[in-house]
């Protein structure tokens, strides 16, 4: 259903990333509601009346509706237009909010939990519309909230809604569509029809849900509040060195970033201008596979960097390793810091 090592049992973490971060997009609704449970975040049992929800979730979206104005891939939604006027100072408030709480919710309470073909099996919040006129919190929110990760997914859910909504704004076909990672600006960003470049997120937040918040050599738990010595580095997983060295600008593309800790990255006995080992390029592997079930764009622009067909993606790793190797003659890996995450 969503990624998940082996048969180990997924993680509530990884129940809110499968909702957040996979599965195909036709609006950003399930973004918008994503974001309001984050910022109220509600305790079990409490139940959220549309009214006091409708607020926050319509100024989630009013937000993005700003720089984005695609929201969704069908033409045109009433509750969308409600949301513009309040930008364009047609609608107040009040009215905003009562059409958000008769329009707004229409699909996305009864869709959140759906991944693909089924729902997720940990249910964040039980549908009470019809008996209480609104969503009830269950144990697994409360259990998500005392997550050390909790406070990184706000930013893993922009991140998404912001690729999500770019693809949509190109409006170009599907192949077309590619994320650039900038090394100096960490961070993603697009071109247009006409090549002009558009910053979309930072490549961090971006990349971190796909790792599961863990650094991706050696485990260790990474976190996106600047400052603090968790904060992980965007590292070239076959190093950037090889750029200069005949690889070319291939070297920067997201199927080659990964987030590290700083000690793996750069600390004494860290990677440097080393290839970590076939072991680490499996994950790799398995990272990509991740992002390319995260779907437009990042599916597209992993296909396009590396192959259409799974076999062919390992098939080109498996050569660009060969190459690296060869022209680097280092191996390395750190000693991991934990049990598997992925
Ligand atoms: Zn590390």
């Amino acid at each position: 259903m969503y990624p998940s090592a082996g048969v180990r049992e997924p993680t509530i973490e990884d129940n809110w990333r499968g909702i957040v971060l996979y599965g195909r997009n036709v609006q950003s609704y399930k973004f918008a509601l994503a974001k309001s449970l984050l910022d109220l975040k509600p305790a079990e049992g409490d139940l959220i009346r549309l009214e006091d929800l409708a607020p926050i979730y319509s100024r989630h979206l009013t937000e993005h509706l700003k720089t984005a104005d695609k929201q969704g891939t069908s033409g045109s939604s009433k509750f969308l237009d409600t949301c513009r006027g309040f930008n364009a100072g047609t609608v107040s408030q009040t009215e905003l909010v009562s059409a958000t709480v008769k329009l707004g919710f229409a699909n996305v309470i009864d869709a959140f939990h759906r991944v693909q073909q089924g729902d997720v099996p940990a249910r964040f919040y039980i549908d009470e519309r019809r008996s209480n006129g609104g969503i009830r919190i269950t144990e697994n929110f409360s259990l998500l909230a005392e997550q050390p990760q909790f406070s990184d997914l706000p930013q893993e859910a922009e991140a998404r809604w912001r690729l999500v909504e770019t693809a949509w704004e190109l409006k170009v076909s599907r192949a077309l569509v590619s994320v650039d990672h900038d090394p100096d600006a960490e961070v993603l960003f697009t071109l247009d029809g006409k090549r002009r470049r558009k910053n979309v997120t930072s490549s961090r937040d971006a990349l971190n849900g796909y790792q599961k918040g863990y650094c991706f050599y050696c485990f260790d738990g990474i976190h996106l509040e600047k400052g603090k010595d968790s904060f992980p580095e965007v590292d070239h997983f076959f190093p950037h060195t090889l750029k200069q060295q005949g690889f070319g600008p291939v070297i920067d593309g997201v199927w080659n970033l990964v987030l590290a800790c700083k000690e793996c990255n750069r600390g004494e006995g860290g990677k440097f201008a080393s290839v970590p080992t076939e072991k680490l390029l499996g994950r790799l592997n398995t990272r990509n596979e991740f992002l390319i079930g995260s779907n437009h764009p990042l599916k597209e622009t992993l296909m396009a960097q590396t192959g259409d067909q799974e076999a062919g993606r390992k098939g080109f790793l498996r050569d660009f390793y060969n190459r690296a190797w060869a022209s680097l003659l280092h191996r390395w890996e750190p000693e991991a810091k934990g049990p598997p995450k992925f």
